[in-house]
């Protein structure tokens, strides 16, 4: 795909939704730490049901470190994999009261130092909390980036790094997003929805769905 097609086809996501947002609940960099740890292989929605009953009883590291484990995975049991994201979540704020001084860290290393921090929570919380414009490729970005032809790749970490290479400087802050939400729903796994897409004369995937 050449340059300017890219260009276009953020001009076109941008005009559709300028300032994108996650579609996580969270009020403050602490609370979108945990609600990202709990979104892995699971809904933003499921996350956004759990989340204000358990920010509610403990806001801060302090006060989730200080509820544990235990009474913490009862908040978020009707999250896939809780009691795993439950140690984690409490293993991290246990780290950020000792090292971090109850805030969350603004760089990369010490994000992904965290228990349950991986790369690409590490890019979310980087570019949702700090403005940094960072991409974290989940697995609609990866579908999307790979589908339209804007940075085909193997694996996210090529993707990742192409998008970065590719996408113009003033789009990359807010990129994922609209991949992410293209992917989510536009573009979705199983039959992408061409004939409505904004960007359909500009994507190159052969097998585009047709009008009903
Ligand atoms: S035209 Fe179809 S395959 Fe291409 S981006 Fe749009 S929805 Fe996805």
């Amino acid at each position: 795909m050449n340059a300017a097609k890219r260009r276009e086809i953020f001009s076109r996501l941008r005009a559709h939704n300028p300032e994108p947002r996650s579609e996580l609940a969270y009020r403050s960099p602490f609370e979108l730490l945990v609600a990202v740890i709990l979104s892995a292989q699971a809904t933003d929605k499921s996350v956004n049901l759990a989340t204000p009953r358990l920010f509610a009883a403990a806001g801060t590291p302090a006060k989730m470190a200080m509820l544990g484990e235990e009474k913490l995975a009862e908040y978020i049991k009707t999250i896939g994999l809780y009691r795993a994201k439950a140690r984690h979540i409490a293993a991290a704020c246990r780290m950020l009261v000792e090292r971090h001084g109850g805030e969350v860290p603004r760089t990369r290393e010490e994000l992904q130092a965290l228990p349950g921090v991986g790369r690409k929570t590490a890019n979310v919380i980087l570019n949702v909390a700090f403005g940094q414009p960072t991409i974290a490729v989940d697995t609609h970005i990866f579908r999307v980036a790979n589908r339209t032809g804007i940075a085909p790749g193997k694996n996210v970490d090529e993707v990742e790094a192409r998008l970065l290479k590719f996408v113009p400087e003033e789009f990359r802050h807010h990129a994922h997003h609209w991949l992410i939400l293209h992917g989510r729903y536009l573009c979705k796994a199983r039959k992408p929805e061409c004939p409505r897409c904004p960007i359909s004369d500009l994507c190159e995937y052969r097998d585009k769905t047709g009008g009903d």
